[in-house]
């Protein structure tokens, strides 16, 4: 996963590249609004993290030019309590000082909600078109509604959903 972190604050942008790569992201910095709006266009990025006042182009501004073309899922930085950036087309946002824990949770819910079937291996959350399985809450839900299953057909589902394509034989399946 592919992060573009955009903070003019370089202290907090450091600190900021250097938590989210123990948390295994691969993670780009901007320290001005243009640099970073061209790095989001060029580049596919997963998710961006935006601080809403920055020199060059502002916050909102970045995130006006960026949504003309991508849909790339936003998380806003902000000193101010009233904030605009959700309706500046952000996806969810924090307000400053915050704990690097909760920016991290944040970013998970952002990237899980963006591409529910891209997590492979050590997923928590499976999916296959409508159909999505949280393993953690152990959750399954059709087009967003709950699907009441047993433990064992639970089970049974998701080992189909994470072989998907394959043809399981029928002790794998008992297992
Ligand atoms: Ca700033």
């Amino acid at each position: 996963m592919k992060l573009l972190v955009i903070e003019d604050e370089v202290k907090l942008a450091e600190y900021l590249r250097k938590g989210l790569t123990e948390e295994g992201y691969v993670v780009d910095v901007a320290h001005n609004g243009v640099d970073g709006l061209h790095l989001a266009m060029e580049a596919d990025y997963d998710l961006l993290v935006l601080d809403g006042m920055l020199p060059g182009i502002d916050g909102l501004g970045l995130l006006a030019a960026l949504r003309l073309s991508k849909q790339t899922p936003v998380l806003m930085l902000t000193a101010r309590i009233r904030v605009k950036g959700l309706q500046g087309g952000a996806d969810d946002y924090l307000v400053k000082p915050f704990a690097f824990s909760e920016l991290v949770a944040r970013i998970q819910v952002l990237l899980r909600r963006a591409r529910p079937a891209r997590d492979a291996e050590g997923a928590t959350v499976l999916g296959l078109s409508d159909l999505e399985m949280d393993l953690l809450r152990r959750k399954a839900t059709r087009a967003g509604r709950r699907l009441d299953l047993t433990a064992k057909e639970f089970t049974l589902l998701a080992l189909l959903l994470r072989r998907q394509g394959e043809v399981l034989s029928r002790t794998e399946i008992a297992e």
